[in-house]
């Protein structure tokens, strides 16, 4: 596993700007916001949702993990007052900011608690664009010059960096790269108005945007994680709507192993969504996406890390072994495991990978069919032994929340969907590699890392 400075990611909050429930909606006499209401029972809790903002926790070298936030908008102190005790938190080592909207940066006043007098620190570096700071300067502008202070009222201590969006720039030993998108236009102009999304290692981060451009697309490849806008199911003229959101992730190549949608309205409601984009998965399994809620942490170890190589491993050496195995030494362990699968799974056709009939491609459709079959009877008894490891890591694991260990074990199970896919993938790439004459051990080896990892 490559080592990686982040260590988790905590979502401060993940609702649009009015935040969610409304004060109309819950005065409402006719009760008839769905989301809203169910806000006041304790299943319905996963619906209160606060200014969209993150929490990047980063390993440091020097053993203390730092707290670093990604806007801090008008909800922000009370997401704090719930989240910072919650987690153990005490530091705010930075803050970086997506744009001046006042859902991204109204909450910097508060953000006093930590600096006054020095009680948690002496000062918060702020990264941010020029346009961002100019903002700042004019509807705060005691908050970048205290000399503008009435006096009397206590201020908070910040580091001013301006940043280059067409430049990443590190924070604490981790590298951010800009990722500008449009999140709707100037109404006087017609020009676009620029939103920085940031990309840190496997993650990408855009929440707010109604459309991103190629370049930033470009930048968002191969990330494990996105983490995107989705106001509600129509679309807007400043916002994604969900499919919109979804098809980024489809259209990534490869699709992330984790969409994460944020910036919700009340028109959504939490467990339907999740519902629904499980029913999506069923049709294309590669394709992971769930709302976030507030509060949520997904970790590197049991969220986002998925381990496929030990897994794919041992299914390729199964299906080789009728052919040309790869000769390596094979632990007492693994021998094991292999026999009892022998023992207790039909044996694939021996000339499945070599049948020079299979060049016809109408035999090869109706073979392959036959054995995705055997593939997926295969894969069910992966999946109950995957499953049982999965619940002995949730049971140890009594640092979650209840709700996130269940959605933990829905994943490993969904996520078993997603790895048959992606056996098929390789059975079909052995077998092309094979009519191909790449009989060479190394460029198998070489083909296989690159696509394990
Ligand atoms: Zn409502
Ligand atoms: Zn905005």
């Amino acid at each position: 596993m490559p080592f990686r400075k982040v260590k988790e990611i905590i979502f401060i909050g993940t609702g649009t700007s009015s935040g969610v429930p409304t004060v109309a909606c819950l005065t409402d006499p006719e009760k008839s916001c769905k989301t809203c209401m169910s806000t006041l029972t304790s299943e319905g809790e996963v619906n209160i949702r606060r200014n969209t903002s993150l929490l990047v926790r980063v390993n440091h070298e020097d053993g203390r993990v730092r707290n670093i936030v990604i806007d801090c908008g008008k909800t922000f102190y009370v997401s704090a007052l719930k989240w910072w005790p919650y987690h153990e938190l005490r530091n705010l080592d930075a803050l970086i900011l997506t744009h001046p909207h006042a859902d991204a940066i109204n909450g910097l006043d508060d953000l006093r608690a930590w600096t006054l007098r020095k009680v948690i620190q002496e000062y918060i570096p702020v990264y941010l664009t020029s346009i961002t700071f100019e903002t700042i300067q004019t509807l705060f502008p005691y908050l970048v010059d205290s000399k503008q202070a009435s006096g009397g009222g206590d201020l908070p201590a910040f580091k001013w960096n301006i940043i280059d969006i067409n430049h990443p720039f590190t924070v604490e030993g981790l590298e951010f790269t800009p990722l500008p998108a449009h999140h709707g236009k100037y109404f006087t102009t017609d020009e676009p108005y620029i939103y920085v999304g940031y990309r840190f290692e496997n993650i990408s981060y855009i929440s707010d945007c109604n459309f991103i451009p190629d370049d930033t697309l470009t930048k968002m490849q191969g990330s494990d994680i996105m983490i995107l806008d989705s106001l509600d199911y129509k679309e807007h003229p400043s916002h994604f709507s969900i499919n919109q959101a979804i098809n980024i992730s489809r259209n990534s190549n490869p699709v992330p192993k984790r969409t994460y949608l944020v910036g919700f309205s009340h028109g959504v409601n939490h467990s339907e969504l999740i519902n629904e984009m499980k029913q999506l998965q069923l049709n294309e399994p590669l394709l992971w996406v769930r709302p976030a809620h507030d509060g949520l942490k997904v970790r590197e170890k049991t969220d986002w890390n998925l381990d496929l190589e030990e897994f794919f491993i041992l299914e390729i050496k199964r299906v080789l072994r009728h052919t040309d195995p790869i000769q390596e030494p094979i632990q007492e362990k693994e021998l094991a495991k292999q026999e009892v699968a022998k023992q207790e799974e039909p044996a694939l056709p021996p000339d499945f990978f070599d049948n020079s009939s299979l060049n016809n491609s109408s035999t090869k459709d109706s073979t392959t069919m036959e054995i995705d079959e055997q593939e997926w009877i295969n894969f069910q008894k992966e999946i109950s032994k995957e499953t049982q490891v999965s619940n002995q890591i949730a049971n140890a694991d009594d640092e979650e929340l209840q709700r996130d260990r269940d959605e933990m074990q829905e994943r490993e199970q969904e996520f078993c969907l997603a790895r048959l896919e992606k056996l098929k993938e390789v059975a079909k790439r052995v077998k092309e590699i094979r009519d191909n004459n790449m009989k060479s051990e190394k460029k198998w080896m070489d083909w296989r890392a690159q696509k394990i990892l």
